[in-house]
């Protein structure tokens, strides 16, 4: 049997979302499950790969095969497709196998044209017209790419030409004048007369959408969410029913809990007489559905009841699309509820405590990029009560958020690049804002509801967003007047997108704590993971910051980091000019006592746990004065001219820093260097023993080792003195000695070094960036390029490379633990907080993974998901 590339609603389930996409296979399920669903068929994900390779025709097959399942269609609604008595009316919907909001493209009341709208007039009078109107201008836009502006004015000039308000109350009379209008628009803009052939409307409607999958915003999103291109989009062909046949019809997006708060109540916006986008397109405002309780109970009543039912069948949140007509509900999309971070875990908790969830569900419905935004910072209190807001709108996505405003998405894009914080200020967004959405701090819009494109989007990315803030507007510059004050671009204000309150200036933000439901779900999480998360941190502050993230060590602290605070950098500086080995241990011993108080600090917050810290590593050259001044000073401390400072600056220069003298070299070029660190080192966790009684766990971690011989060379010398300073205190410490993973020889020797070496940490930045051949520093330059092409899906520093940079961890591991099987294997590059690539490190044979703190909560869950 040939391969089938078109199926019924009755043929498929939710299972099948790759094949159907989201939308269709959920639209199959709710069939199945007896829900009112207007009929329809889908053509699959397959199918618009196949357009692709026919290079973008639909092959024959495929259209026949349509043609086929139309007829069922006919069959099943008892209306005929194109029938002037008795129409079929169809949309043509896209759908992914991941939603992608707003980002591909839908055609409402295809199978009209003048001679069926007139017939079907004859049935449900001017709703044929209204609904004929919506088509020629959907399908102009979507299928064309006609400019809505030519429709907006046909619509603005009959509107005052009969002095009707709005598109909702157009009369017969008006209608038909809109009719005629939008046709010559089509055919001025198109060159071509609207398709009367309802099936030629549908075919190139259905082609529209499977070319909406490589729109720019499409691929942006795609990128964004690391979704794969190859995936496709699938089309759902559906019988139309009408929100637009007058009062007692209607049409809405609902969610079966509060998406902001968590609150079980049923969420949701809706407008009478309406049809399709009307809702979330920001030109209606829309009705909250406590005001359908009371106009509409029965249809209330059943719409309720669904969300719940589907709730049960998904074990979890629902996010639905529905319509009313004449009084008839039908469910027209269900799918997971996007969440503020607050709501997500709330909900999960509920839901389990319900019994609709289990706890492995309720882990897994935690989306972690969102979870994000919980950990963030808050306005602080007190600076709040100070201080009067500017306008209030939608609380639409929590945490607080400042920066300078910008009036487009392009601005913001400029302003971020220049490491400005952005809000995104703008009437409505649009996909097309998606970009300039993503690299804000926050958005803010003037119009539309909770469920707007601004709204899903930002709380789909945990940022903070306020819409609808109906105190703004904007004047004919396109600035915005908020209360008569007009505020200019690159002018601070500050949003609370959990209060919905717009501030003037900059406020101050202070740290959140954890809440109750939260540390539950970390705590089901922990249960859930094999392996454990330590943190990167150098201060107490971060440190404990960490613990009370659930941090289990540090992975990673980077010692040279407390180099540069300015009170040791001259040191530091003399430390690497000096010209001979007495002027360096003179400069040694003025860092000695900083860097011993350091670590102390340090260990006295971590007490036994495992310390992880990591020996001088970057390239000389960061540490280098640049200044005349700071030159002339460190001159003067070194007793040397500055022309002869100047001179060894120069010798120190290097053409590759990066692939330098750096890490070990350093220790073995200076091992009074790496004997500081250590006397600094064991020293302090000698004190601290003594002050608190405790057994400390320091792990001294040797970077860029690429040969056992040079791990050997440093740890012999480390560990002489270690034991020879511990010995002499008589007190224990339980110090290791091992070394980062960071060079493609050392994974290819691994085996060699883990003979010696007490632990491994995989330090993945680096490893990247020696195994591609590229610097992370000058990458970015050409890595859109390659994206833009096609050659590269992501960013192999955001998330690990697991087709080739893995199979060197993975050749590492394997020859480690066949020298020494309990070998500790952690991993400390930025790769660690990402859950993408901890999806990788979890089946890999970490025993843990270190992260920054605030990413700690994170790896946790990502740690526990499947
Ligand atoms: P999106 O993916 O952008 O949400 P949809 O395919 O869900 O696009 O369509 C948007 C809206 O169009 C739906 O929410 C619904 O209101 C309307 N719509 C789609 N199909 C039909 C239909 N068969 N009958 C009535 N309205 C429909
Ligand atoms: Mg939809
Ligand atoms: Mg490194």
């Amino acid at each position: 049997m040939s391969k089938q590339y078109v199926y019924m609603f009755s043929e498929g389930n939710a299972n099948m979302r790759n094949t159907l996409g989201g939308k269709g296979a959920n639209l199959s399920e709710m069939t199945s499950l007896g829900l009112p669903v207007p009929q329809g068929l889908i053509v699959s994900t397959d199918a618009c790969n196949r357009y692709y390779d026919a290079s973008e025709t639909i092959p024959e097959g495929i259209v026949a095969e349509i043609d086929q399942k139309l007829q069922e269609l006919e069959v099943v609604t008892g209306k005929k497709f194109g029938d002037k008595d008795n129409p079929l009316l169809v949309s043509v919907r896209s759908g992914a196998r991941v939603s992608m909001p707003g980002m591909m493209d839908t055609i409402l009341n295809l199978g009209l044209n003048d001679v069926v709208a007139d017939g079907m007039s004859k049935i449900m009078g001017s709703t044929a017209y209204d609904s004929y109107r919506r088509l020629i201008q959907m399908f102009g836009e979507v299928a064309m790419g006609v400019d809505k502006k030519h429709f907006d004015l046909d619509m603005d000039t009959v509107l005052k030409k009969y002095n009707i308000a709005s598109d909702h109350d157009l009369t017969l009379e008006a209608l038909k004048d809109v009719i005629s209008k939008y046709k010559d628009t089509y055919l001025r803009e198109v060159g071509t007369p609207f398709p009367e052939d309802p099936k030629e409307q549908l075919l190139l409607a259905v082609e529209s959408v499977f070319r909406s999958w490589n729109t720019p915003r499409a691929k942006y999103y795609r990128k964004l969410n690391g979704f794969s291109d190859a995936w496709g989009t699938a089309v759902t062909i559906q019988e139309m029913v009408f929100g637009n046949m007058g009062e007692g019809s209607a049409t809405g997006v609902a969610f079966s809990r509060n998406p902001a708060t968590g609150e079980d109540e049923l969420y949701g916006e809706f407008l009478y007489n309406a049809q399709g986008e009307d809702v979330v397109a920001g030109t209606h405002t829309p009705l909250p559905m406590s005001e359908m309780k009371e106009t509409m109970p029965e249809v209330y009543d059943e719409f309720y009841k669904f969300a719940k039912d589907l709730e049960k069948h998904y074990h979890d949140m629902q996010d639905m699309e529905f319509t009313v007509e004449r009084g008839k509900l039908f469910m027209l999309q269900t799918r997971s509820g996007k969440r503020t971070a607050q709501a997500a875990v709330k909900i999960a908790i509920d839901l389990v405590n319900e019994g609709v969830m289990n706890k492995v569900e309720a882990v897994n419905a935690v989306d972690v990029n969102v979870v994000d935004g919980l950990l963030h910072p808050q306005f602080d209190a007190k600076e709040l009560e100070k201080v009067d807001a500017i306008a209030k709108g939608l609380p639409a996505s929590p945490g607080a958020a400042t920066g300078v405003i910008a009036y487009t998405a392009e601005k913001a894009v400029e302003y971020f690049n220049k490491g400005t914080s952005v809000i995104l200020t703008r009437l409505e967004t649009s996909p097309e804002d998606i970009e300039g959405m993503h690299v804000s701090n926050g958005i803010l819009t003037a119009r539309g509801g909770m469920t707007s494109h601004a709204a899903v989007v930002a709380r789909g990315m945990g940022k903070s967003c306020v819409v609808g803030c109906q105190d703004i507007s904007f004047n004919d510059k396109g600035d915005a007047v908020i209360n008569g004050v007009i505020y200019l671009e690159g002018q601070e204000i500050s949003i609370d997108g959990g209060t919905g309150f717009v501030y003037d200036g900059r406020l101050k933000t202070q740290e959140v704590e954890i809440s109750e439901d939260f540390e539950q779900i970390l705590t089901w999480s922990d249960e859930m993971a094999e392996l454990d998360v330590y943190t990167n941190a150098d201060t107490p502050k971060d440190v404990m910051k960490a613990l009370e993230f659930g941090a289990k060590g540090i992975g990673l602290v980077r010692t040279e980091h407390m180099f540069f605070e300015s009170d040791r950098i001259r040191a530091v500086r003399e430390m690497i000019l000096s010209t001979s080995q007495m002027q360096r241990e003179i400069a040694l011993r003025k860092i000695l006592p900083m860097q011993r108080k350091d670590f102390e600090d340090i260990f006295k917050v971590m007490r036994e746990l495992p310390v992880t810290i990591r020996y001088l590593d970057p390239p000389l050259h960061e540490f280098m004065p640049t200044t005349t001044q700071d030159i002339e000073e460190l001159a003067v401390v070194m007793n040397i001219s500055t022309t002869e400072l100047r001179e060894v600056i120069r010798s120190l220069h290097e053409y590759n820093p990066m692939m330098g003298h750096r890490g070990c070299r350093l220790a073995i070029t200076y091992p009074e260097i790496a004997l500081m660190q250590t006397r600094a080192l064991i020293e302090a966790a000698i004190n601290v023993t003594k002050e608190l009684d405790v057994v400390l766990q320091p792990e001294i971690m040797i970077p860029l080792v690429g040969d056992v011989e040079e791990f050997n060379y440093l740890a012999t010398k480390i560990r002489e003195l270690s034991d020879s300073l511990i010995e002499a205190s008589g007190v224990e410490v339980n110090y290791r000695v091992g070394t980062m993973i960071e060079l493609p020889r050392a994974c290819l020797l691994a085996d060699e070094i883990a003979k010696e070496a007490d632990f491994f940490s995989f330090g993945t930045n680096d490893l990247t960036q020696m195994t591609y051949g590229f610097s992370r520093d000058d990458a970015g330059g050409f890595l859109n390029d390659y994206y833009e092409k096609g050659i590269y899906g992501s960013d192999p520093f955001a998330s690990l490379d697991t087709h080739g940079v893995s199979q060197l961890i993975d050749i590492a591991i394997e020859k480690a633990r066949k020298v020494k099987p309990d070998i500790k294997i952690g991993i400390c590059g930025e790769h660690g907080g990402d859950p993408k690539s901890i999806a990788y490190f979890k089946q890999a044979g970490f025993n843990y993974v270190s992260c920054s703190p605030y990413r700690v909560p994170i790896a946790r869950i990502a740690l526990a998901q499947d």
